[in-house]
């Protein structure tokens, strides 16, 4: 099931989600679904919240379905180590349309659980340190555009508040 993308203004986007507890068929179905909400966006990265859902919960897969073992399911997921910086256009599937340059680090390691219920420990570079970072920062309710300076991140919601009065958001 293709799930629509919750899109920014909508409240779930902004508070932190709740941890994943049970890791069941029910669980299982959610990760496939989110997957295929997540490639028919054409994205890279999805959090459930981004669909309504506020659990701790998001798929990553960097390569858009070229690799199959670069699908990453993020259960309950922690930033334990970050290194370097890295400047990047960046972009999210609840602010369509916009991108913005932000910095983050360049080396991102994370800790944890896949679809069943396994911790692991995982290490990324570039686009996939920047996915781990961003996923990451949606199940605490932060968008990244709380990492660009407040006057662009104004006039984006400007912009956006005037599509919603159109219409078109
Ligand atoms: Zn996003």
């Amino acid at each position: 099931m293709i799930y629509p993308i919750v899109k920014f203004g909508d409240p779930v986007l902004e508070k932190p989600a709740a941890a994943v507890t049970v890791f069941d068929d029910e669980l299982k179905k959610l990760v496939e679904d989110m997957f295929e909400s997540m490639y028919a966006a054409h994205g890279v990265g999805l959090a459930a919240p981004q669909i309504g859902i506020s659990k701790r919960l998001a798929v990553i897969d960097v390569t858009f379905k070229e690799d199959p073992d670069a699908k990453l399911v993020l259960a309950n997921p922690e930033i334990v180590h970050t290194e370097g910086t890295h400047r990047q256009n960046e972009g999210c599937l609840s602010i369509p349309e916009f991108r913005e340059p932000v910095s983050r680090a360049r080396i991102v390691t994370i800790r944890a659980q896949d679809v069943n219920g396994k911790w692991y420990e995982k290490t990324g570079e570039d686009l996939l340190a920047r996915a781990f970072l961003h996923e990451t920062d949606h199940l605490n309710g932060k968008l990244y555009i709380s990492h660009i300076s407040a006057l662009k991140r104004d006039l984006i919601k400007r912009r956006i508040r005037k599509l919603a009065k159109a219409g078109e958001w």
